[in-house]
């Protein structure tokens, strides 16, 4: 396509959901990936017959814009058991979602994973969220969510050894110190639907999105070098020129890219995948580590929860390490070994190791303040993904969706306002000059 209307770069989650916006509207575009397939962080590789995604996650079924775009039958969702298992005090104790296992509500309160008082709590919040609209909690108090949770006066042994590796997984945070509104709007979303995987992997999202998207309009390979008014310089030294272009890709690209003063900063997270013959869980529940000992945040048997994971015969163990550790990879893998030996016996060491992924970009570091941020920078130029949102699939596909709704209007002689840096947003981060060349 020589000269297409628009031109996105990145495709992940926002670039696919930002052209799929297009397509709607008849609006031809290109896409420029410079991997070598969609998806961006929501990538499965298949290794040995296993499916390893990159970096364990999951989908919340209730998010609202995945709802909407993604067909769930399709994908053959597989869900999570709710409810976790926590490794302290030398045991595993388990923990179901009693709203959803009710006869379970009695085993789980005399547990060393908080007392009575914290269960209270917790089904108090439950039903705080639930009564909440989306809408309503990203406009409440803006605290972090440890702050949140001391104030509801949760006991230590309830934060350390629940909620720091169970919300510290998710946000890849175990300080929580990410925002408590982004704490309650995954708490609702576990709350209202379930945590699954599709039956082929997380890739299977982005294809599905993707399936639509006009033949020949996704370029892969190809990695963006810059930009500058209505032109792509390819890193092959192609130009593309369009009036409009999309930024979709990671923040600290995007920040790159934009000529951003500030650079988005993320979290970043390991995952470690073996092979074993025998589970070391026998339900599709996820494993949380109740102890800052030791590098392992969570545990999952993924074939457990989907079966295409692990070929017959065999099983998946996702470990879940938060952080960048600074010891080498081969360090890493045995003191993972050595605290699974702790857990599970000697039979941890006759599993073999698959796949170790380092990702250095998992989430973005954002405050509610640059959520849902208006994405035209400037005439014909526009931003998106999950730094401009929450950072999440949902937050991703959303505002990839707004983004593609956005140009559509510009296209049509409607264009949003351009992105103003507010005085008390001191961080917000400034358009770089715009050549003309
Ligand atoms: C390990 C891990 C666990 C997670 N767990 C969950 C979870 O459980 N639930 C949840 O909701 N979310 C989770 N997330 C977050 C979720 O995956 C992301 O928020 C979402 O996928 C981001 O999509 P995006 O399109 O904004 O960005 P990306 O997926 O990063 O897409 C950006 C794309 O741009 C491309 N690109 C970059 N630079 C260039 C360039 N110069 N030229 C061309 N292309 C370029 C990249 O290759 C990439 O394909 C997790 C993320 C990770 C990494």
């Amino acid at each position: 396509m020589s000269n297409p209307d628009v031109v996105i770069v990145g495709a992940g989650l926002a670039g696919i959901c930002c052209a799929r916006a297009l397509v709607k509207e008849g609006v031809s575009f290109q896409l420029i990936e410079a991997g070598d397939r969609v998806g961006g962080r929501v990538r499965t590789d298949l290794v040995d017959g296993f499916l390893l995604d990159r970096g364990f996650q999951v989908l919340l079924s209730a998010y609202p814009e995945a709802l909407q775009q993604l067909d769930y039958d399709r994908l053959q969702l597989c869900a999570f058991a709710p409810g976790a298992i926590v490794r302290c005090d030398g045991r595993f104790f388990r923990l179901p979602d009693p709203w959803r296992e009710p006869g379970s509500f009695m085993s789980s309160l005399f547990t060393p994973v908080g007392g009575l008082m914290d269960k209270f709590r917790l089904s108090r919040i439950r039903s705080a969220v639930l009564h909440k609209t989306v809408e309503e909690i990203f406009a409440s108090e803006d605290i972090s969510t440890m702050q949140a949770l001391r104030r509801r006066q949760f006991s230590q042994a309830m934060l350390d050894r629940f909620f720091k590796p169970f919300i510290g997984g998710v946000m890849l945070d175990s300080k929580l110190t990410v925002s408590n509104r982004l704490f309650e709007f995954v708490f609702k979303m576990f709350a209202e639907g379930d945590a699954a995987v599709p039956a082929e992997g997380m890739q299977a999202i982005p294809r599905q999105l993707a399936e639509t998207l006009p033949e020949g309009s996704i370029r892969l390979n190809e990695r963006v070098h810059s930009i500058s008014r209505n032109q792509v310089k390819l890193s092959t030294g192609e130009v593309l020129q369009s009036k409009h272009i999309v930024v979709a890709t990671e923040g600290p690209e995007a920040s790159r890219l934009l000529g951003f003063e500030r650079t988005v900063s993320s979290r970043s997270v390991c995952t470690l995948y073996f092979a074993a013959k025998e589970p070391p869980v026998d339900e599709p529940m996820l494993v949380l580590s109740g102890s800052s000992r030791g590098p392992i945040n969570n545990l999952a048997v993924m074939n457990m929860v989907a079966p295409g994971y692990a070929p017959a015969g065999e099983h998946l163990i996702s470990i879940t390490v938060l952080g960048w550790p600074s010891r080498e990879d081969q360090t890493v893998v045995s003191m993972v070994r050595g605290q699974l030996r702790h857990w599970y016996g000697l039979v941890a060491d006759e599993w073999r190791l698959l796949r170790m992924y380092r990702i250095e970009h998992g989430l973005p570091v954002v405050s509610p303040m640059e959520w849902q941020q208006p994405s035209r920078l400037a005439e014909g130029l526009y931003v998106c993904g999950d730094h401009r949102s929450t950072p999440s699939i949902q937050g991703a596909m959303e505002s990839g969706r707004l983004t593609g709704e956005a140009v559509v209007r510009e296209l049509k002689g409607q264009p949003d306002p351009v992105t103003r840096v507010k005085k008390d947003e001191p961080k917000l981060p400034e358009m770089p000059d715009w050549d003309d060349d």
